[in-house]
């Protein structure tokens, strides 16, 4: 990292571990698809993607857009590699990439779970590949009953299959972060993104230690509730995190029959 100085400012955590850029690599699923790289820093992993994919980058840091530039010539002049620079969240108020794209990516942490939720509503997006920090992996890859189990975890089961690929230690990184990291795999299935589930799942886990019926009391009826409980062999009891995923969307279509009982969504 010879004359670059990390921002911090830009999440800026250097993958030096080759085995690691190797085990992203190895993940990625086989299709065509192009791959858009979200934050490719001095461009370390983006070698080995422009080795199997065409690949489309957005970079924030004009320092580091002039390194990519000189890096990828070749690829750049073959269109095998496009950069954009600039804030990736800006580009993707309209449509980010024309194509049908995998999201490959060491992603910036500070704005990680904001780019994979919009990552997920778009529909050319089909996989998605990333490494975050280990505890916001955790929560889109956990099961039902388990204690990170969330809103996120029941967003991304709704739409496709997870796997933490592998857990990254604070060693493989130049500067090292505070935190371990993970890369995670989610295989799309569908791109049906449905923001009044979301709404639901919000109420849902309001007060991830109380019971999921106190939880959502406070915008149906208790009594009403109950009963859709009892339709669905529901505890009553349960907390938000021991309610599985489909039964998250049966009690949803059943709650949506109970008009009038439901109050602001706000
Ligand atoms: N991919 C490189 C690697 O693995 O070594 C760098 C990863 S580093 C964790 C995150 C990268 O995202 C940095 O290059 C940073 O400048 C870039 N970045 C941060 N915020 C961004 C944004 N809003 N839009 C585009 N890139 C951003």
């Amino acid at each position: 990292m010879k004359n670059v100085i990390a921002k911090k400012k830009f999440g800026q955590n250097f993958l030096k571990d080759e085995s690691v850029l190797q085990k992203i690599v190895e993940a990625m699923p086989n299709n065509n698809n192009k791959v858009v790289e979200i934050g490719p820093g001095l461009g370390d992993l983006t070698k080995f993607l422009v080795d199997v994919k065409s690949v489309e980058a957005f970079e924030v840091d004009t320092d580091l857009c002039k390194i990519l530039q000189s890096r990828f010539e070749k690829e750049i002049a073959t269109n095998r590699f496009r950069l954009k620079c600039g804030d990736v969240l800006e580009a993707w108020k309209s449509e980010l990439v024309e194509e049908s794209y995998d999201l490959v990516a060491n992603l910036p942490y500070y704005i990680a779970t904001n780019i994979i939720l919009k990552a997920l509503a778009d529909p050319k997006c089909k996989n998605i590949l990333v490494m975050v920090q280990l505890e916001v992996a955790e929560k889109f890859c956990a099961d039902v009953g388990d204690r990170e189990f969330g809103a996120l975890s029941i967003i991304t089961q709704s739409l496709g299959d997870t796997r933490i690929v592998v857990k990254v230690p604070p060693s493989a990184f130049e500067p090292q972060p505070k935190v371990d990291s993970a890369v995670f795999l989610i295989e799309k299935q569908s791109n049906r993104s449905d923001s009044d589930f979301e709404l639901f799942l919000r109420a849902a886990f309001s007060q991830p230690r109380k019971t999921l019926i106190k939880n959502l009391s406070a915008h149906y009826a208790k009594d009403l509730l109950q009963k859709k409980f009892s339709e669905l062999n529901l505890i009553q009891t349960a907390r938000p995190h021991e309610v599985s995923t489909n039964d998250y969307h049966q009690l949803y279509k059943k709650t949506r029959s109970l008009d009038g009982r439901r109050e602001s969504r706000n």
